[in-house]
């Protein structure tokens, strides 16, 4: 019977309801994830290529939370497996981190990065810069160009550490990075809010 497939069937390709909240959202601001159908698994499908029987949630702590404890993630599961809010966040974390580095890694290869404190402060002379990272234990200098960053209409993010963001430079400590190009920042930003949103406490 058709009829029986209510609302979903009938619902706007685009929009979804989120699998925590209950609210409907556009297919963009949720992240599905995929249940396995015989083993109990659970995968995160950033970019909406896996098969299978998926969920849509807000990649927010609250949403993530009640959707594996009593919403749409634990039904799916059809109770066979409870699975823990924290082990999906940090599925999720690690996704959107792993997004955030290839775009790094984009960024670098053409020539869209600017790379610690001296080679920050000449782009931002230059005018350049969509985006300034600095790392989360960086101090003084850190402060001083974000602050330049900021004032010159710059968006400016922390994420990691000194020696995270160096490993993925092949140095021992990196404090301050700069993206000068747009569509790369907005997407590295993008990231690094839901990253924000999963890890936030409350
Ligand atoms: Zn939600």
């Amino acid at each position: 019977m058709l009829g029986v497939m209510g609302q979903s069937a009938r619902e706007k390709p685009s929009r979804r309801m989120c699998a925590g909240c209950g609210s409907r959202a556009a297919r963009e601001e949720l992240v599905r994830l995929v249940v396995g159908d015989s083993a109990p698994f659970v995968a995160v499908d950033l970019g909406r290529r896996l098969g299978g029987r998926g969920v849509s949630v807000h990649p927010k702590k609250a949403c993530v939370r009640s959707a594996a404890l009593r919403g749409g993630l634990a039904r799916a599961l059809r109770g066979v497996a409870r699975l823990e809010p924290e082990s999906i966040e940090r599925m999720l974390v690690e996704q959107y981190e792993q997004r955030a580095l290839g775009l790094l890694s984009a960024a670098q290869r053409s020539r869209n990065l600017a790379l610690g404190g001296d080679a920050v402060r000449a782009a931002l002379k230059a005018n350049k810069g969509d985006l300034l990272i600095r790392a989360k234990d960086s101090r003084g200098r850190g402060d001083e160009l974000a602050h330049t960053a900021t004032a010159l209409g710059c968006a400016t993010a922390a994420w990691g550490t000194k020696a995270s963001l160096g490993d993925v430079f092949s140095r021992s400590k990196l404090g301050v990075l700069l993206i000068t190009d747009r569509g790369i920042a907005a997407a590295i930003l993008d990231c690094l809010s839901h990253v924000e949103a999963l890890t936030e406490d409350g």
